[in-house]
């Protein structure tokens, strides 16, 4: 992907400005020219151009003044000063504020158009970058079949919330959930079907969880969820709620499901692991306790 930089150019000179726009607009997609420092600065914030092209000995603003301005506004903003060697006493503030570079008037096309092609791909990988790494953190945190967090974003997560608890004290409780004999309902109508469950399953639940609260798949049939700010009363009654939902809602047109929750609530001495393994302990007994049930440390 190749999209031309939008471009600002500040002149004060008519035939250089007339003469250097021709070209740059060749270059850019979008061009703006201005031709002194203050009209520059009023039209970089207007459109927040990729690369600023500007004289430097200009009327009411000089062109280091307005990039002095633009830095202060993005401080990576690419900025090119078109200079005379009599104005050569500007370039240590030129360099000071990290422009780009400077192109000697008279202007050489192809030093110039060489300095912003050089931006230009850079500009663009940047975007290709950020595009795709929006991609990879969702491979990364989002698990595939269901659209709902993974354990490798709710490890994260949960580590993050137990150094919140150590901070601030809150309350931090967590709730794992199994879904019940969801190999027979494999076994009975194919894992597509299964699959379908799962789905429909991490959807309703989403659509009652809490903002704040993490609903992760664990792995297969399994679930969490990381409750900040909640008692252990509180999440007992959340997972009640959620069982019932489950229990009443009819899956792929004809099937219902039952699932099984251990809770457990996070003490000072706790670890990680520590609260994993009560809640785990907890779901065990609602297991083995005839499922389709909520159990508490
Ligand atoms: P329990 O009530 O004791 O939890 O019984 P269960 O059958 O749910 O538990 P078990 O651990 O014996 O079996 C889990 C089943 O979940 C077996 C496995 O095929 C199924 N499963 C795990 N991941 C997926 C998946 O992504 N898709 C489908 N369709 N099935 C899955
Ligand atoms: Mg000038
Ligand atoms: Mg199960
Ligand atoms: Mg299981």
């Amino acid at each position: 992907m190749v999209t031309n930089p939008t471009l600002l150019y500040v002149e004060d000179e008519a035939g250089i400005r007339d003469q250097l726009s021709r070209f740059l607009g060749y270059f850019s997609s979008e061009l703006y020219l201005a031709e002194n420092g203050e009209d520059g600065l009023e039209l970089y914030k207007k459109h927040l151009p990729d690369i600023v092209v500007s004289d430097i000995k200009m009327p009411k603003m000089n062109g280091i003044e307005m990039a002095k301005a633009i830095k202060a506004i993005n401080p990576k903003q690419h900025i090119v000063f078109t200079t005379a060697h009599s104005e050569s006493g500007f370039f240590m503030d030129a360099i000071d504020l990290q422009v780009d570079g400077y192109i000697l008037k008279p202007i050489n096309l192809d030093h110039l158009e060489e300095k912003l092609e050089k931006i230009k791909e850079h500009l663009n990988l940047k975007r290709y970058y950020e595009k795709h790494q929006e991609e990879l953190q969702r491979k990364v945190y989002i698990d595939d079949l269901t659209q709902i967090y993974n354990r490798t974003y709710f490890e994260e997560r949960f580590a993050k919330e137990i150094s919140r608890y150590q901070r601030e004290k809150t309350p931090l409780s967590l709730v794992f959930m199994d879904i019940d004999k969801f190999k027979d309902l494999n076994d009975n109508y194919g894992h597509q079907v299964g699959d379908e469950v799962l789905k429909e399953l991490t959807s309703l639940l989403s659509d009652n969880i809490r903002q704040i609260d993490t609903f992760a798949r664990w792995g297969g049939e399994e679930f969490a969820i990381i409750q900040p700010n909640t008692l252990l009363e509180n999440s007992k009654k959340v997972a009640e709620h959620l069982r019932k939902i489950i229990k009443n809602h009819t899956f792929c047109d004809d099937l219902t499901v039952t699932c099984s929750f251990g809770v457990a609530t996070f003490k000072d001495t706790d670890t990680q692991e520590d609260l994993m393994k009560r809640a785990d302990e907890a779901l065990y007994r609602a297991k083995n306790a005839g499922r389709d049930r909520v159990e508490t440390e």
